[in-house]
């Protein structure tokens, strides 16, 4: 029988040419996430799924192993479309390998033998076919880290933004500046989890930390809207001194980049640390608003966090969008992108 590496091999595409560099030899190196992996002929990258074959490299192509439409906020984007339903799929691997992973069962399916999806055949025209009949206004790369299949991304975001839709990553912010210039033509919105501001803590999870910030910055040069998560993970990346570190940087690249810091909960392989409580949201929050960040929002807790599910205008303080979890109970922004009473801007993607 097939292992599910043969599977994949087995629905794969050459890279893009922007995303290979040629070295001596047969080797080449891959230039679709921050770990720039030098691959000798015959060999894997650390991602598992983009291999050298006679120096060529191969690339995921033409399958999902999930969908799923959902509302936009539980990506989260919390400034795009509100209320918008996105639709999501994904395909297998991860760059990194996080024991805490909500989606390990994708992320994972190469390195735990636990993790079994198989791939299910599907054309990008498919994908956009099935987002418009379940009245989708966008689709996302997501449940697996999308820089590692960044081809069959931009395949279905071209067939995507041709027909109309949104076009948006959720992913780990692993990049490198020639995955970025590949991407940004076809992609609206972007979300980067950044998981910790300790050099440290990212090895853990098999990346670097400089990668991460280098891509937040890039990402806010290109004028891709981005909003950030941390997922707050009591003993591991909530002291104080982190999330300071964490939201200056941030507030440095700009103060209206949303910042979704969010609760954890046991999963996968990292069950020791307490989950996160609604005070350590709110603790995590108020530092983050304390170094400049104008939208911070806590997720993960609906209805326990007080006004951080909301939007609220960062010059007036008027009530913009009122949210419970992923239901948005009023949106003052969507068409207009102006606060109603004092009329500033409010940035984001609120236009049809
Ligand atoms: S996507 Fe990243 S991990 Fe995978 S081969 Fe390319 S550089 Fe290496």
């Amino acid at each position: 029988m097939a292992t599910l590496a043969d599977t994949l091999n087995a629905r794969t595409v050459e890279a893009a040419p922007e995303l290979v560099e040629p070295l001596t030899g047969n080797r080449l190196r891959c230039l679709a996430c921050g770990h720039a992996c030098p691959i000798p002929d015959g060999a894997v990258g650390v991602c598992k799924v983009r291999f050298n074959r006679g120096g060529r490299l191969h690339v995921p192509f033409g399958y999902v192993a999930g969908v799923q439409c959902d509302p936009i906020e539980k990506k989260p984007f919390f400034h795009a479309a509100p209320g918008a339903r996105a639709f999501s799929f994904g395909m297998l691997g991860c760059d990194l390998h996080c024991s805490y992973c909500q989606n390990w069962v994708t992320s994972q399916a190469l390195r735990d033998p636990l993790a079994v999806v198989r791939p299910t055949d599907v054309s990008p025209a498919a994908i956009v076919d099935q987002a418009l009949a379940l009245h989708a206004r966008a689709v996302v790369s997501t449940y697996n880290e999308p820089l590692i299949t960044a081809e069959w991304g931009v395949a279905v975001f071209r067939e995507a933004r041709a027909r109309g839709l949104m076009t948006a990553f959720v992913s780990n912010g692993n990049g490198t500046p020639a995955v970025l210039r590949y991407l940004a033509p076809w992609i609206d919105l972007y979300k980067v989890d950044l998981k910790s501001f300790d050099d440290r803590h990212y090895r853990q999870l098999g990346g670097r930390l400089a990668p991460i910030l280098e891509t937040i910055q890039a990402l806010h040069d290109l004028g891709i809207w981005l909003e950030i998560v941390t997922l707050l993970i009591p003993g591991f990346n909530d002291s104080p001194g982190e999330i300071d570190r964490l939201t200056s940087f941030l507030a440095g690249v700009s103060p209206s980049i949303p910042w979704h810091v969010t609760a954890f909960h046991k999963d996968y392989r990292m069950t020791d640390p307490a989950n996160t409580t609604p005070a350590m949201l709110v603790e995590a929050a108020a530092v983050g608003r304390g170094n400049g960040l104008r939208y911070v929002y806590a997720g993960n807790l609906p209805g326990r966090v007080g006004d951080l599910e909301n939007t609220r205008c960062h010059a007036c303080e008027a009530l913009l969008v009122e949210r419970h979890g992923y239901l948005v109970q009023l949106d003052r922004l969507s068409g207009v992108g102006r606060c109603a009473e004092c009329g500033v801007e409010v940035p984001g993607r609120w236009k049809a």
